[in-house]
């Protein structure tokens, strides 16, 4: 097999495709197509919300990215959330989920599928027994996440994927890989039988397209997928398929950076005497060092950190920064930072909060690829003017 890099740049890329022979994919703007005679439609193109061909090369290098069958994108990372529960699960059913889970997610499992006569068990999947006992007959579906967010905790996914699989109502099981892009983490080799991804965050990584994917090697699922994705139509446009497909060229160059500013910030931080507890999968420090060496093949932009001091600390903290964008969001080649108690966990109960360890001195930063100099001292700077007043 090529490299990863080398895929990224051609799979699905091939210019003879085109009349043209355009090096880069058109974007067919077009939502219907001429047929040769009724039922008779070049490529299979009749309609855009079934099929487009911005949107097949798009399609095609995903797929091959994780050396898989099938890959689907959809308007967003929730769209394909939800494309996913309504394949696989039906009423009665049980989905056995991560309790670290996106809020979103989490959002979406405890309030919108739920309504379908669907349950939803929450479980410590860092604890293997725990996940054993909480299989039940109904169950369809697991959802894991790993590493984790904020708390960038990670799951065994193939030690998860062995008990599930032994449990006679063989559940499917979903990997949401948002937060590693299949540069730094390939679900489906773990075992996983669906790769989630929100390819808003690094698989675009430019900040500007929402943007969701399935990939799986299973033919009945993929029926399911591609079926969905006409008849519920929650499909992203020409243009947003052309431009993810262009963020997905420099996927592995801009991971690699991503990975080495994280790694020197987490580095720093974790020396600094202002800051109680750094979390991220790449220092030794990290509980789960080995399995991430292991399950992965890199870690990320993502770190959390925990200022010493108070919320107002966090403040002081914030206001002092320069380069750093106070923002929800991640993956984007700009450096941000956000308080998951504050804002994008803020829907998750206050004691569920604490069990995590999200409080008011944690902040989750997607650290982008600005020049690792200035990346770190603009946190040096800012948490020098936090202790100061
Ligand atoms: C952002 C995100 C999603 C949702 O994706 P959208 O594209 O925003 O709909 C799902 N899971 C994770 C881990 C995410 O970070």
């Amino acid at each position: 097999m090529k490299h990863f890099g080398t895929t990224a740049i051609h799979a699905g890329q091939d210019a003879e495709q085109w009349g043209c022979k355009s090096v880069v994919p058109p974007i067919f703007n077009a939502t219907t197509f001429k047929q040769h005679s009724p039922g008779d439609p070049e490529g299979g193109y009749d309609y855009t919300r079934g099929g487009n061909p911005t949107r097949s090369s798009l399609q095609t290098a995903l797929a091959e990215l994780e050396d898989a069958e099938h890959a689907f994108v959809f308007s967003s990372g929730m769209a394909a959330c939800s494309i996913a529960t309504q394949a696989i699960l039906k009423s009665g059913d049980r989905i056995l989920a991560i309790n670290d889970l996106y809020g979103g997610t989490n959002r979406y499992f405890s309030r919108v599928i739920n309504t379908f006569n669907i349950k939803v068990d929450f479980v410590d999947a860092t604890d293997l027994e725990k996940v054993k006992t909480a299989l039940t007959p109904e169950t369809a579906l697991v959802w894991l996440e790993s590493p984790t967010n904020p708390t960038l905790t990670l799951v065994d996914i193939s030690a998860i994927v062995s008990i599930v699989k032994s449990h006679p109502s063989k559940p499917v099981v979903v990997v949401d890989n948002t937060f590693m892009s299949s540069y730094f983490q390939q679900p489906l080799r773990l075992g996983a039988d669906v790769s989630m991804q929100s390819l808003t965050k690094y698989t675009n990584g430019h900040t500007d397209v929402l943007m969701g994917s399935l990939v799986t090697n299973r033919t009945d699922l993929a029926e399911k997928f591609s079926f969905l994705q006409l008849s519920i139509g929650a499909v992203p446009s020409p243009f947003d398929c052309f431009l993810c497909n262009r963020g997905l060229k420099t996927l592995h160059v801009r991971m690699r950076e991503h990975q080495r500013n994280a790694l020197a910030a987490a580095q720093f931080l974790e020396t600094h005497s202002q800051v109680e507890r750094v979390l991220y999968p790449g220092l030794p420090s990290h509980p789960q060092h080995q399995l991430a060496k292991k399950q992965c093949y890199g870690f990320s932009g993502m770190l959390s950190f925990r200022i010493k001091g108070d919320a107002s600390t966090t403040k002081r903290f914030l206001n002092a920064l320069k380069i750093f964008t106070l923002a929800e969001s991640l993956g984007g080649y700009e450096s941000l930072i956000e308080v998951p108690s504050l804002m994008t966990h803020q829907s998750v109960p206050p004691e569920q909060r604490a069990e995590l360890g999200i409080t008011d001195t944690l902040m989750r930063l997607s650290i982008g690829l600005e020049e690792t100099g200035d990346i770190i001292e603009d946190l040096d700077q800012a948490l020098k003017s936090s202790s100061s007043e």
